[in-house]
């Protein structure tokens, strides 16, 4: 558990794959945590985060980032079109890109922003009624959409079922990826990221495993 310790797994899984070092980025997942434990996580040089929620990300990242300017944000959890413009200045990525309307909202303000976060497709590979995301058999009409309102699309990203086997879901994420000429793959949490890391995950978002448990209470 903790930082250094899921940087040392990444490591060895990339190795083990035969990767690059590196080529595989943590976002450390800070939804729900308290501030001493994300402070304490800052502090020790890490500078690529996840948020699954906008309003929650707002309340937190500003202050941080005053004291640590070059940390960065991802949004990983859905967006609502009516903050996607707060979304756009808060992340400099989105991982939830899930449906034309979202893709249109973002390429409008786009234009009038002058500058996009990095963008990846959410697909539902579990074909899950309660899950956010493109289904596999619409995703390739909806990359070219996406690519049509020339918006930057970096990759994929998949959330697997829990009760699955999540490889064969890493494994048709990347399959889409790869016919589609994407090479972002976000994929794998706390207790399938070196699965992740073996078909090519490039993003692993990690929380629990690197901060402990989430506190809903
Ligand atoms: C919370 C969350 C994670 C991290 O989950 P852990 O099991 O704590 O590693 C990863 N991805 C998404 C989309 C999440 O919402």
């Amino acid at each position: 558990m903790g930082l250094n310790d899921i940087k040392a797994r990444i490591a060895k899984a990339e190795k083990k794959a035969g990767r690059a070092p590196g080529s595989a980025q943590l976002i450390a997942v800070s939804k729900v945590q308290p501030n001493e434990r994300v402070e304490a996580v800052l502090e020790e040089g890490h500078r690529l985060f996840g948020e699954n929620k906008v309003q929650e990300a707002a309340g937190k990242w500003p202050a941080f980032q005053e004291r640590f300017p070059d940390a960065r944000v991802h949004l990983i959890g859905p967006l609502q079109s009516n903050k996607a413009r707060q979304a756009m200045q808060l992340f400099s990525a989105i991982h939830s890109l899930d449906r034309p309307k979202l893709a249109t909202t973002l390429a409008r303000l786009a234009q009038e922003l002058g500058a996009c976060p990095d963008l990846f497709v959410q697909v539902n590979t579990g074909e899950e009624e309660q899950k956010a995301g493109i289904l596999p058999a619409e995703a390739d009409a909806f990359i070219k959409e996406v690519r049509a309102l020339d918006l930057p699309l970096k990759g994929l990203m998949c959330i697997p079922p829990v009760d699955e086997t999540p490889s064969l879901h890493f494994a048709l994420l990347a399959k889409i990826a790869e016919r589609n000429g994407l090479e972002g793959l976000s994929m794998g949490m706390s207790s399938d990221f070196e699965q992740a890391i073996a078909f090519g995950a490039t993003h692993v978002r990690v929380g629990s495993a690197i901060f402990g448990e989430r506190d809903y209470g």
